[in-house]
């Protein structure tokens, strides 16, 4: 008997049965773009290998003017149809089943071409669209249709119609951004025209027995989004212009509310979807954080929906589903939606991937495979670059041992689970724990690894991480004065008001740290939903509270500084940078730039302003907390290199400089697939 019984139980579609409740969903990897079909095919059959029911492409786009950007993937040729066969038989030979998401962006498209209901530019593009009129609405409408035609004779099990995050079919329905007055705008019954148009027209292009995703928004979290009502009438229509699946789409990409990062609580939005069952007799799919087989299952339990879409879990792990099949959730590799190396990488032009799993999107690159010879290796630092590192050696046959100095694994990551918001590094190092455990990995805590206690080994790896950089301040030996390693992993006492020293991803983190008190937000879906202006949709259009945030006080006065006279965090994650300074904003964290640091007294922070050091100010501050970047801790490294030792430096202790878990890990798993 399964503990996943709901998650893990068929779902009959009347002409064709998903063999569990998890539906991937959709992801823009940038794969499709890269032309290299057979690399798109294994990306997909390594997912499908792991028993996932049912996978969305990234979206396709149904002509030039829909697509997300020039030279974004399409549907519209025979040559397009040729290489996606190649996707799709790769992926059922390996029994799963995929559908391609056909993705019209409307005003969200990055091209001068892009075409909307109004011409009313969005925030999050610098292109203005060109008003659509008869003719061109009925050229979408084909387009669109005809693409999903050539899916089918592509092979897919179906397509989903993305009518949701704000895209072209969205836009039609809110009249924020139809301003139309002829059959296609005015009354709720023309705008939601289009959709319902779609939907018919594709079924009808079709025929019966291929399945029909349509992505409805739920709560659109913007100004003027759809009421409940509207979403429920919406959905009735699309059940009937004969959709096989709604999917659950939450929030606009403009809006001003994370949906899916680190510090939304897990399964935040299964209520919004949960509405919605019984309103309509297809199957219904909720979504947005969803990321371990026991919060699937719960949801699946509590009548939220029908299906579950996880999507960057299914990067973190292709085997999410296998692995719940066999009871070994815990060996699940853990999406902690950073948003690093997927989402950020996306919107920063460059190929996904996934921290937790740098194979993810690189299958066919980064290959590990049983090694010739088994070796024994010695791994220095028990933090992600020394443990990923580890688990890869010991999947290709190796013996491992890790050597570890403090009495935990996980490295800074224990620091990094520490912030409210960061939850999910606790299971993320409970993932490694597990992994050690599995792989019967040597683990030696309270373990100074010296240069005798190696030399039998093949292959030394040395992660010995950071140390912090001395920002050389004078007065920075008073009793005022702290490191973020006193504050996050010693707990040492702090005043009520402070000033941070570094706006770095830690001097962010340090900040958020400081300001809470009481239970983190995330780990409570009501204190959540206050503190970013969430409301019931039933009565508040879109889902926004009409009070706007309202953000409990802050257990401190922080002011997070830095010498740079740029925006703060204008380096942190492209998708989530904006949240962290928000979340500081809502605390009234005082953001001072452009800043020379003169000296530290009792009263505070002296600090002066540009290249003449003028302006004296004082920052006064009961406490200091330095956040000054790292630099590499390379003793070890240098005292076995002098012995004339070959050995390998990753992490941290080989380039601290904009270090991030990301690096060191993919170094890791890099180094270790070819030893
Ligand atoms: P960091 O991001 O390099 O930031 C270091 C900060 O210290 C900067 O604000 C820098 O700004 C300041 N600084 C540098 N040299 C200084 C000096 N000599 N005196 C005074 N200030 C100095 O490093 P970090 O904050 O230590 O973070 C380490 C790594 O972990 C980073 O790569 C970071 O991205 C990653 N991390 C990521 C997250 C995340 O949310 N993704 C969270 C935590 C950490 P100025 O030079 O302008 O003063
Ligand atoms: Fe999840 Fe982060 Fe991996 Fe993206 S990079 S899939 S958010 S763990």
């Amino acid at each position: 008997m399964t503990r996943y019984s709901n998650l893990l139980s068929p779902l009959d579609l009347g002409f064709t049965t998903l063999k569990n409740r998890v539906l991937m969903g959709s992801m823009h990897t940038g794969l499709e773009e890269t032309k290299d079909w057979n690399r798109v095919a294994e990306f997909y059959a390594e997912r499908a290998r792991g028993e996932v029911a049912l996978m969305v492409t990234g979206g396709i786009g149904p002509n030039l003017e829909g697509s997300v950007l020039p030279g974004a993937s399409m549907m519209v040729t025979e040559e397009d149809v040729t290489n996606h066969r190649v996707v799709t038989q790769r992926v059922q030979d390996a029994g799963g089943k995929i559908a391609m998401q056909i993705l019209h962006a409307g005003r969200y498209a990055y091209g001068p071409k892009c075409v909307a209901p109004s011409p009313v530019k969005s925030p999050i593009s610098p292109f203005p669209p060109t008003e659509l009129d008869e003719e061109g609405i009925e050229k979408q409408i084909s387009n669109i249709a005809n693409a999903a035609v050539l899916a089918q004779q592509a092979g897919y099990d179906g397509v989903e119609i993305m009518g949701s995050e704000g895209y072209f079919l969205n836009q039609f329905l809110v009249t924020h951004t139809n301003k139309r007055t002829d059959r296609w705008g005015g009354s709720y019954e023309n705008r939601m025209r289009l959709p319902i148009e779609v939907v018919r027209r594709t079924r009808e292009a079709v025929g019966t027995n291929f399945i029909i995703i349509y992505r409805l928004s739920m709560i659109d979290l913007v100004p003027n989004g759809s009421t409940y009502d509207e979403v429920v009438q919406l959905a009735k229509e699309i059940e009937k212009a004969g959709a096989t699946i709604i999917n659950t789409g939450i929030g606009w990409h403009e809006a001003r509310i994370p949906t899916i990062a680190t510090s939304v609580p897990r399964r935040a939005f299964a209520w919004v979807t949960k509405k919605l069952m019984g309103q309509v007799s297809i199957p219904v799919i909720t979504s947005n954080r969803i990321n371990t087989p026991d919060v699937a299952e719960a949801v699946l339990a509590e009548g939220c929906a029908d299906m579950v879409s996880l999507a960057r879990p299914m990067l973190a792990d292709p085997h999410f589903v296998a692995k719940a099949m066999r009871d070994e959730a815990g060996q699940i590799a853990p999406c902690i939606a950073c948003n690093q190396a997927c989402l950020d990488h996306t919107f920063g032009g460059k190929l996904t991937s996934c921290l937790v799993n740098p194979r993810a999107c690189h299958e066919t690159e980064l290959v590990v495979e049983p090694a010739a010879t088994a070796k024994k290796v010695a791994i220095v630092g028990a933090g992600p670059a020394g443990l990923s590192s580890a688990i890869t050696c010991a999947e290709r046959g190796h013996a491992v041992t890790v050597f570890e100095r403090s009495g935990e694994i996980g490295g800074q990551l224990n620091m990094a689970k520490q912030i409210p918001g960061k939850e999910e590094f606790w299971g993320f190092v409970d993932w490694y724990r597990e992994m050690m455990d599995t792989h019967d990995i040597d683990v030696r805590l309270n373990t100074e690894a010296t240069v005798e206690a190696l030399e039998g080994f093949d292959e030394v790896i040395v992660a010995t991480g950071v140390t912090p950089r001395d920002p050389d301040i004078p007065g920075q030996d008073g009793a005022n004065v702290l490191s973020y390693i006193d504050v996050l992993r010693d707990k040492a006492p702090i005043g009520k008001s402070v000033a941070v020293i570094g706006a770095g991803g830690i001097g962010f983190d340090v900040s958020e740290f400081l300001v809470h008190e009481g239970d983190s937000p995330t780990e409570s879906l009501p204190v959540w939903m206050e503190e970013w202006g969430v409301a019931d949709p039933e009565s508040h259009r879109g889902g926004l509270a009409p009070e706007g945030p309202q953000p409990h006080a802050a257990a401190r006065n922080v002011t997070l500084l830095q010498r740079k006279a740029e925006k703060h965090g204008k380096r942190l994650g492209k998708t989530t940078g904006w949240i962290h300074r928000a979340a500081l904003k809502m605390k009234d964290v005082n953001f001072v730039g452009g800043v020379n640091y003169e000296r530290i007294d009792e009263t505070g922070l002296h600090v002066s302003f540009g290249e003449a050091r003028e302006n004296l100010q004082v920052i006064e501050a009961d406490s200091i907390v330095m956040c000054a970047g790292q630099v590499p801790e390379r003793s070890l490294a240098d005292a076995l290199e002098a012995k004339g030792m070959n050995v390998h430096v990753i992490g941290g202790a080989d380039v601290a400089a904009e270090l991030d878990a990301k690096r060191a890990i993919d170094q890791g798993v890099r180094l270790a697939a070819t030893l």
